[in-house]
């Protein structure tokens, strides 16, 4: 626990003595602690594609001046990069407008069941390019949610999408929506959504901490797969936003289930 410590002389008629006081700013300095790390992260992860940049850019105007070949595979690099900073910096202003709104009720009403169909026909292409079958358990009626659509598409997309990455080339990533009419943990009717892989799964140790902002259990293979190491995080401001709960359970070797609870709408 850190304090700050204020002392000062009273002397008013009759009242006279030392004062002291205890002021207790743990919280304050954790908060600061939490926010020099992400700004020392944030310029660590924009800073690895720059540098490759720089580098590569010093190539092409030196040796590589007249390598035709040697050009056309340097600039496929350099344009993967560039993507990933640029998927990187998208994801930080998602991050940081959902952690801005997180205290706004969000107004409008959204079908949970149309939004999980038309996210999954979105990313069809995505998973048909590594081999993975996307699959769907979705009753045919509607399932109404108090939410913002924008971000809970951004929330599906980014649990299907992990899926997707780590649930391993050839394999199934199912999507199951269905309505509680008494959820247990929320005490009222909710929806349910999860999506389930049959990847590699998730050591128990990591799981509380996958939510954290940058925090990856596996850094190369999260890179190779084009991750930017903040789409649990965002998905978990977004549950919070929508006054849900977002659990994973994992079997190492087996596979990984993301759930996610939102309250029903009345
Ligand atoms: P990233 O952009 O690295 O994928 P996320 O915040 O989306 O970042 O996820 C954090 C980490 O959680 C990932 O790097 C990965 O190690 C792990 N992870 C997320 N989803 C899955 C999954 N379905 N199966 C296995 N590991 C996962």
């Amino acid at each position: 626990t850190t304090y700050v410590v204020k002392c000062g002389w009273i002397d008013s008629g009759d009242i006279r003595g030392v004062l002291v006081s205890f002021h207790d700013v743990s919280d304050l300095e954790a908060a600061g602690q939490m926010r020099r790390d992400f700004v020392a992260n944030v310029s660590h992860e924009l800073r690895t594609p720059l540098t490759a940049l720089m580098g590569f850019i010093e190539t092409l105007r030196g040796p590589a001046k007249n390598d035709p070949a040697a050009q056309d595979r340097f600039l496929g690099i350099m344009q993967a990069e560039a993507e990933r900073m640029e998927r990187l910096v998208k994801d930080l202003l998602s991050l940081s407008r959902v952690e801005a709104q997180e205290r706004v009720r969000p107004a409008e009403e959204v079908d949970l069941a149309a939004l999980a169909r038309s996210v999954l026909h979105g990313l069809d292409p995505v998973a048909r390019e590594t081999d993975v079958t996307l699959t769907a358990e979705i009753p045919p009626e509607a399932n109404i949610v108090p939410g913002d659509e924008d971000q809970l598409r951004q929330l599906i997309s980014n649990l299907v999408e992990n899926a997707i990455k780590y649930g391993g080339a050839g394999g199934v990533v199912t999507l199951s929506l269905a309505a509680s009419p008494r959820d247990a943990a929320l005490r009222a009717p909710a929806v349910v959504l999860s999506v389930r892989d049959k990847g590699q799964g998730i050591d128990p140790i990591h799981i509380p901490r996958l939510t954290e902002r940058f925090y990856r259990v596996d850094s190369h293979r999260s890179r190779q797969v084009g991750g930017t190491g903040l789409g649990l995080a965002i998905v978990k401001h977004i549950v919070s936003r929508h006054r849900g709960r977002l659990r994973v359970e994992s079997v190492p070797g087996q596979g990984s289930t993301f759930t996610v609870t939102l309250p029903a709408a009345a």
